[in-house]
């Protein structure tokens, strides 16, 4: 997804309410005092804990590996509104040494050039959204097969065996079969697909049911149409399958270095939502093995809006640094904390994250006008409202290290690689809108 434009806040915003009828309210009255006051804080209302990290004996992390994705729904312009929507991603690698050289404010084509070529590689499907027939089944087997396909042929499959990799845990010498999950034709559960299989049967209506029926996606449709949060949902699947084929090679790389001497950035929090969340537990199994052998795998997934951008745009001018040239400084922010001060709901039953993340939250400031939000892995999840602590981070300071080499300054608080990645995962990459439109809506 796009940086956003900066978001500085205006002094004068309350002063444009004054004209409204309603202030003769004595509750709007409130409402506006407090929310005239609530700009003019000095400090920070939920006293994060700040610490300064001295980076001198940290060494940064050499490869970086960056993923993003992006979407676009097309729509005709005839009656019934056909809709088809694309998915596209992609993920880049760089080398650190050479990001140095570049000038992160007017980088030079050349230069740029010279960091990407044949660094980049790119995943894109199309799904029918809703009136759209073809002549082999209905729109929620088209998107099922279609699912299917684009992971299973895209790259010679090397995708979809990621996939088995996650699911069946095959970095362990156990093998597992696949999580359980509602058969896409019957709604019956399907007590997992076996080891290693692309496939399995329903054990109540005899039906194929395919193991990226497990990821959930049919649960998101019904018979004759799909919304876009299929599309959105297969980017962020895709998105985290291409980031973990780069782990599962260099795990299985003869240098044992390569891994834990690499950053992989992803876009967003490092969260997978309702049914999608099946393959966290796998992966968090995964890092937590990783870290155990001694093998710790840095990864950071990098939150551009939602309220914890929000939480931290509103207290990041009362955090150190406040000069150019002072340490970066970072906040692990504790369950307790994400409960308390971002969302206010502290008496909720569920401990945070408890089903969905498999990063937990930090801030970073990197210089008085820089600062990011960031998941990161900590391995095995632990429902205490204290954890984590900075010691259950994994590779924080490696990670720490690393970052201020790739801070762009294109963009407020964008990450360079994330930059290069979203430019070639963008729309502005596809044909325009109305080529699309023309090439898939013409009949044939
Ligand atoms: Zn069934």
């Amino acid at each position: 997804m796009p940086y956003s434009q900066g978001t500085r806040l205006p002094g004068e915003t309350a002063s444009k309410l004054g004209h409204l009828n309603v202030v003769n309210s004595e509750w709007v009255n409130s409402l506006i005092r407090d929310f005239e006051q609530s700009t003019h804080s000095t400090s920070d209302p939920s006293n994060t804990f700040w610490a300064e990290f001295t980076s001198s004996d940290v060494e940064p992390l050499r490869n970086v590996w960056a993923v993003d994705g992006s979407f676009v729904t097309v729509t005709s312009d005839d009656f019934p509104r056909r809709e088809i929507s694309f998915v596209k991603t992609a993920l880049l690698t760089m080398d650190r040494t050479k990001i140095d050289a570049i000038d992160k404010d007017h980088p030079h084509p050349l230069h740029l050039q010279d960091v990407m070529t044949g660094s980049a590689i790119f995943h894109a499907t199309v799904f029918p959204l809703r009136n759209i027939r073809t002549s082999i089944g209905n729109n929620y087997d088209t998107v099922r097969h279609i699912i299917r396909d684009s992971m299973k042929i895209d790259e010679d499959g090397i995708f979809f065996e990621t996939l088995k990799w996650i699911v069946y845990q095959k970095w362990d010498s156990n093998p597992t079969s696949s999580p359980s999950f509602g058969c896409p034709h019957c709604g019956n559960d399907v007590q997992g697909i076996p080891y290693d299989a692309d496939e399995g049967i329903c054990p109540e209506c005899k039906n194929v049911v395919f193991l990226s029926d497990m990821v959930g996606f049919h649960l998101d449709m019904d018979e004759e149409s799909a919304p876009e949060s299929v599309s959105s949902a297969y980017m962020l699947i895709m998105e985290l399958l291409m980031l973990f084929t780069v782990i599962r090679l260099l795990w299985d790389h003869t240098d044992k270095h390569l891994l834990s001497d690499t950053l992989f950035i992803k876009d967003g929090p490092l969260t997978l939502r309702s049914q999608y969340s099946k393959l966290v537990p796998s992966i968090r199994t995964f890092l937590e093995y990783a870290k155990q052998t001694g093998r710790p795998v840095h990864i950071v997934g990098q939150e551009k809006s939602g309220s914890f951008y929000d939480h931290l745009s509103t207290i990041a001018r009362f955090a150190p640094p406040s000069e150019r040239g002072e340490n970066l400084h970072y906040a692990v922010l504790t369950h307790d904390y994400v409960r308390k001060e971002v969302y206010r709901t502290p008496d909720m039953s569920n401990p945070y994250g408890k089903r969905t993340n498999w990063g937990e939250k930090l801030y970073v400031k990197f210089d008085p006008s820089t600062y990011m939000v960031l998941s990161v892995p900590t391995g095995a999840y632990n429902e205490d409202v204290d954890f984590p602590n900075e010691s259950n981070i994994i590779g924080l300071n490696r990670i720490l290290a690393t970052l201020p080499s790739l801070v762009s300054h294109k963009y407020e608080g964008a990450l360079f690689p994330v930059e290069l990645a979203n430019g070639i995962a963008s729309m502005s990459s596809y044909p325009s809108a109305k080529i699309l439109q023309r090439f898939a809506m013409d009949p044939r």
